[in-house]
């Protein structure tokens, strides 16, 4: 079989995708393109963030999907072209900073919720559409804390650990078509989810935002750079080409080396 780069164009629907990587990840599938619906919890941001990609002359649409509601992932469905989407990026994800003793019961089981369930109910949703069609790709935006932990991010870690195993699984009950899912694990990227930890952590160990940077964040990174959007669009791009069909239950660290140490 003739291996191509890109099929194009891959119908493509990305949670999260109001802000953040969900947003760098779905502008660059558009601008390569691919058809992208931005879906989020927040519906306004999400159309204002696909007009601004059709303003570009990119085909992109919106959908508020709060991935925590089986009642938005059954609308979203309906929406959607049948047979919905030939790439899933399971991408929206929030953070809860707390000693276990103090984590609110109700902010942990968010997390989970939005990050690990959220994830494994709207890849559920989208499986047997890619099965009809014998082709689909989901990727998972996991973190470095898939592969690590840090505390006081207790549920955070276990929700992106939990990415992994659920992303093995899924590759084994999907192995008989070309349907693929893996996970990528960046370390810090600058987005409204860091800038707000920044600011949390300045305040809590009382220093200056510039030394949470080079002190905590970018500490552990070898490169000591963070991570953009732009790195992860083309991982994202490279995993649901035609080329990447045998990967498949992985995960990919974007970590500047954080994991080689
Ligand atoms: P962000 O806060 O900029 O964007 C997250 C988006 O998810 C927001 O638009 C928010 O509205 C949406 N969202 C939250 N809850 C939702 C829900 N229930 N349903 C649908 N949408 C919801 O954050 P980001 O930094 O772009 O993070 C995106 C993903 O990347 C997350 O899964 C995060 O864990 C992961 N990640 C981020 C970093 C980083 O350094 N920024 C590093 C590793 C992994």
């Amino acid at each position: 079989m003739a291996t191509t780069i890109s099929r194009r164009p891959l119908r493509s629907l990305v949670t999260g995708a109001a802000s953040g990587i969900g947003l760098g990840i779905a502008a660059q599938l558009a601008a390569r393109g691919h058809v992208v619906c931005l879906t989020d919890a927040d519906g306004t941001a999400a159309e204002r963030a696909a007009a601004a990609l059709r303003a570009q002359g990119h085909e992109a649409t919106a959908l508020r999907l709060d991935v925590t509601s089986a009642a938005d992932i059954d609308a979203a469905m309906a929406a959607l072209e049948p047979g919905g989407p030939d790439l899933l990026v399971n991408n929206a994800g929030l953070q809860h900073v707390a000693p276990l003793e103090e984590f609110p019961r109700g902010r942990w089981e968010l997390l989970v919720s939005v990050m690990l369930t959220g994830s494994a109910m709207l890849t559920r949703a989208v499986l047997p559409g890619m099965r009809r069609r014998g082709f689909g790709r989901i990727v998972n935006v996991g973190s470095i804390h898939s592969l690590v932990a840090s505390p006081y991010k207790s549920a955070y870690v276990a929700a992106k650990h939990g990415l992994i195993g659920f992303a093995k699984t899924i590759a084994l009950e999907t192995a008989d078509c070309d349907i693929t899912i893996n996970t990528i694990c960046p370390s810090y990227v600058r987005t409204p989810l860091v800038d707000a930890q920044i600011a949390a952590q300045a305040k809590a160990h009382g220093i200056e935002e510039r030394q949470v940077i080079e002190e905590i964040m970018l500490k552990p990174m070898p490169k000591r750079a963070f991570v953009t959007v732009e790195e992860l669009g083309g991982i994202v791009e490279f995993l649901a080409s035609d080329v990447a069909r045998n990967v498949t239950g992985q995960w990919i660290a974007v970590d500047g080396g954080w994991t080689a140490q």
